[in-house]
């Protein structure tokens, strides 16, 4: 168990592009708190797609259940802020009914405490 790569694609796409400093910071955090989840997508070539920003990443894990993905996402968002100056704008969205988009901005906070502010 732990961290997985989906498969070669996104391992590539891990490997050859530089992602946002905030976006890195957001998975390690991630990877701790939650440490067994799947990178299913990270760069795709979409100029529509945050993910081509190198600010988006998907998650998802076999061994989660509905329960403990509404749990993560509002552990997320209730840690890490998008965008203090857009507050309904979250880093982290249940999407598809297959996994968590996690995205950031410049101006993404992480706030250790939690809870909302
Ligand atoms: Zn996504």
């Amino acid at each position: 168990m732990g961290l997985e790569i989906k498969d070669y694609k996104v391992l590539k796409a891990l490997m050859q592009h530089t992602y946002h400093p905030k976006l890195i910071a957001l998975a390690m955090w991630c990877s701790v708190r939650h440490s067994q989840f799947m990178i299913t997508s990270a760069h795709r070539d979409d100029k529509d797609s945050l993910h081509y920003y190198r600010r988006a990443l998907d998650l998802r894990c076999r061994w989660w259940n509905i329960k403990d993905i509404s749990k993560i996402v509002d552990d997320l968002n209730n840690h890490w802020k998008y965008d203090p100056k857009r507050p309904l704008m979250k880093c982290a969205a249940y999407h598809d009914k297959t996994h968590i988009h996690l995205k950031v901005h410049d101006r993404t906070v992480c706030n250790e405490k939690g809870g909302k502010p």
